[in-house]
């Protein structure tokens, strides 16, 4: 949350020009800080949320057929697709990005496939360079779900530039927020006209162009955005500390993590640790949660496995799946609780718990 002061300066400006929506001034305002932070001369537009950007983003690129996607992601991902009468074909995910694995592409493409909709989990690049290769090859377009993505850089460049089109969540739970809300990030000029048209019931005043949708943000979330983006760099730079201190004070026990590739200016949108067994994570989800620390299996199930949509097995996606737990991590976690769920984490684990009995009776 910003200081309630500044949000309350931004409400008196909202007041004073009675102007709640419609592409009012500080969602304008906005935008702009948006397209600057991102930078590549990218368009940025927002919308009511990041689902109804991945929505308008398989209609602004006129998609039908079948969508190579990721099991490993947050509903909205799957459900996009499927709300734009698509067809998701889930290719697995690579054991180290948990992103979706581009070697696996090429042998899931039939003739009816028309684009690839992948997932940068948790804020780690898919690869950007070979599913743009593989792209090409077979005149595919590129969306990435973006949902974690924002304030990462790949060589130098936000991660958001990447494909056709990025769709972006601003919602209260991710590290940049609205409360409710959403983007659609491209580089080409005239999709971004048309995701602009799309958004807005297809019409400009009088004028009607297209059939769309109401998609708009509202000067009030807008507000909190403004609020909230010029945080964002300290709030990365914390979170980067936390995250260190998250891993020295879990060193040592059988857990592991995503793998952050070389040329990766990372976001530390999350901290998911990965267990030996769903076993053990059941058991240190139970303990940390009677201690009042709340954990999420995030995410769980598969999207390949939803009751109302069947797809092939991904065995990688599905064994991760059951073995990963996001830990709390957010801007005013304090060094010491990092250090208390750490230490909540190792007496949960056998091993550890053996060793204490030992440090007592050596007491
Ligand atoms: C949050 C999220 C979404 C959906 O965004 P909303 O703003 O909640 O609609 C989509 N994909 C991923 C990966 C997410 O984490």
């Amino acid at each position: 949350m910003p200081p309630l002061a500044e949000y309350t300066d931004y409400l008196n400006r909202i007041w004073a020009q009675r102007r709640l929506t419609n592409g009012g001034p500080l969602a304008e305002e906005l935008e702009l800080e948006l397209a600057a932070f991102v930078g590549n001369e990218a368009h940025v537009q927002l919308v009511a949320n990041g689902t109804v950007a991945l929505q308008l983003a398989i209609r602004a690129l006129e998609l039908t057929g079948e969508i190579i996607t990721t099991p490993f992601s947050y509903v909205a991902t799957t459900g996009s697709i499927l709300w734009e009468k698509c067809t998701p074909v889930f290719v697995d995910i690579d054991e180290s990005t948990f992103c979706l694995d581009a070697a696996k592409i090429e042998a899931a493409i039939t003739p009816r496939t028309q684009a690839i909709l992948a997932t940068h989990v948790y804020g780690y690049p898919c690869d950007v360079v070979r599913i743009a290769e593989i792209a090409e090859r077979h005149q595919l377009k590129v969306i990435y779900d973006g949902a974690h993505a924002f304030g990462t850089r790949v060589a130098g460049r936000s991660l958001l530039t990447y494909g056709d089109i990025t769709a972006c969540s601003f919602h209260a739970t991710k590290l940049f927020h609205m409360a409710e809300g959403g983007a659609l990030v491209t580089r080409e000029l005239a999709l971004a006209e048309k995701i602009g048209l799309l958004r807005t019931n297809g019409h400009h005043g009088d004028h009607y162009v297209m059939a769309g949708t109401n998609a708009k943000t509202s000067e009030l979330n807008a507000a909190l955005g403004l609020c909230l983006l010029p945080r964002v760099p300290g709030f990365i730079e914390h979170r980067a500390a936390l995250y260190r201190l998250y891993r020295e004070e879990l060193a040592g026990l059988p857990l592991s993590y995503p793998l952050l590739t070389v040329d990766v200016d990372y976001n530390y949108a999350y901290f998911p640790v990965i267990f030996s067994t769903e076993m053990q994570l059941l058991t240190t989800k139970e303990q940390l949660a009677a201690a009042g620390v709340g954990t999420r299996r995030y995410f769980f199930p598969t999207l390949n496995a939803l009751p109302y949509h069947t797809g092939a097995p991904c065995p990688v996606a599905e064994d991760i799946s059951q073995r990963v737990l996001c830990l709390p991590f957010y801007q005013e976690l304090t060094p010491s609780q990092v250090q208390l769920i750490a230490q909540l984490v190792r007496v949960s684990m056998p091993a550890e718990e053996a060793e204490l009995a030992l440090l007592c009776i050596n007491e």
